[in-house]
């Protein structure tokens, strides 16, 4: 593909950036800027970027620099150079400056797309990605990397159609951050009795090589995982990591130039059906102050806010509370987009600030529904010596079953 085609194909896109900086913060108390609650007490600047207060603060760290640079390039009037690989690889791939820019509904103005395409861009001119990020087909099958304990002979024989896809931070050994994810998803079936398979010739999803701007070994992976699926007679698929649904859903039907022909579901949506049906029963109480993390996947890409709240909300004792930044607000955690393998400090940083929101709300508990979110969150916590807990909404659920 000839890059400079892609970026004029948006061109339009980069040329409607008006400049008005939405995309960085929003204010609570001024009308004029995103953000405005009418009657609210607060007063002061919220940021969007969650990557922007952590920089230097110049205008090319801020999303409409980036679009500017983007313009620069696009007339030949900048050069692509290391310290713009830099800019644009520090980005989680968040989508909270498309969410706030008020150009994405009126001329489809979706500067996060735009970030990931110029990343694209910068390779095609010869730039590597930072150190860190993967761009090769990475590790083997699922199958070689499953420790023994979680898949049990007879899970592998169910015939049901319904089949678990762990992803790479749950069950690679390169990752291997959560494990307790697919122990307490597969759990929480075998206590509910539901007929699943896992499965067995699966690979990376693909989300950080599509993320830092390599389709085409995104699209191997893709390959190689549907036609997995499709020989074991995959017709639902469950997925307990938000970047692999929104892969699978939203991503895989795109690149490969066709329908899956098997339904996706995230666990929080498989879990929430069973809610529907009476089918998730509480024995236990758990006596906790909880907020729930909304991942950047799940909520501002698929929009579902309510589900896990409404899954929180039926465990008998738990308290659910909000923190200041929630749903399309929602604060990232730090550790999408290839940041928290390119520049971990920088992850680090975004998740303790989410860790600070949690704590004042006086949250005892992170829920969340995202391997990357509880893997980042958690060293976040560590590192800021918080008695924050960070568990994956499965393994909650497991616990009170
Ligand atoms: S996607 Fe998120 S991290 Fe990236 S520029 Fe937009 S707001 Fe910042
Ligand atoms: S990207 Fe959108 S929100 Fe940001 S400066 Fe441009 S028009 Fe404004």
């Amino acid at each position: 593909m000839n890059i400079l085609n892609l970026l004029e194909k948006v061109q339009r896109q980069i040329h409607a950036c008006k400049g008005c900086s939405s995309c960085r913060e929003w204010s609570w108390s001024d009308p004029r800027l995103p953000g405005f609650v009418d009657g609210s007490t607060k007063t002061g600047f919220e940021h969007i970027c969650p990557v922007y207060p952590s920089t230097d603060g110049f205008e090319s760290d801020t999303v409409r620099g980036k679009m500017r640079i983007m313009k620069g390039v696009l007339e030949e009037t900048i050069q692509p150079n290391e310290e713009m690989v830099r800019k644009f690889f520090e980005c989680t791939q968040c989508s909270n400056c498309t969410e706030h820019c008020p150009m994405t509904r009126q001329n489809k103005l979706d500067p996060a797309e735009l970030i990931r395409m110029m990343r694209i861009h910068l390779q095609e001119e010869g730039f590597k990605p930072p150190q860190g990020i993967k761009y090769e087909v990475p590790h083997g099958p699922h199958s070689r990397r499953l420790p023994e304990d979680w898949i049990k002979p007879e899970l592998l024989s169910s015939t049901s159609g319904l089949v678990y896809f762990p992803g790479c931070v749950i069950s690679c050994s390169v990752y291997y951050q959560t494990p307790e994810i697919a122990r307490d998803f597969l759990g929480l079936t075998t206590k509910l009795d539901v007929d699943i398979n896992v499965i067995t010739d699966g690979w990376c999803c693909g989300y950080q090589q599509y993320l830092t701007g390599q389709t085409p070994v995104a699209k191997e992976l893709a390959r190689r995982n549907i036609e997995g699926l499709r020989k074991m007679g995959a017709k639902i698929l469950v997925a307990t990591c938000a970047g692999c649904y929104h892969m699978f859903k939203n991503v895989y039907p795109g690149i490969v130039g066709e329908p899956l022909g098997f339904e996706v579901l995230h666990s929080v949506e498989f879990m929430e059906r069973l809610l529907d049906k009476g089918e998730l029963a509480f024995r236990h109480r758990l006596e906790k102050r909880v907020a729930y993390h909304d991942t950047c996947d799940l909520g501002r890409k698929h929009g579902i806010y309510e589900a896990p709240r409404r899954i929180l909300r039926a465990i008998p004792g738990l308290d659910l509370v909000e923190m200041e930044q929630n749903r399309e607000n929602s604060w990232c955690c730090g550790g999408g987009g290839g940041v928290k393998s390119a520049y971990n400090g920088l992850a680090l940083g975004m998740g303790s600030d989410r860790i600070r929101q949690a704590e004042e709300v006086g949250a005892e508990m992170i829920v969340t529904s995202c391997p990357t979110c509880v893997w980042n969150l958690r060293e976040s916590a560590e590192n800021a010596a918080s008695a924050v807990k960070i568990v994956d909404l499965v393994t909650l659920v497991n616990m009170v079953l």
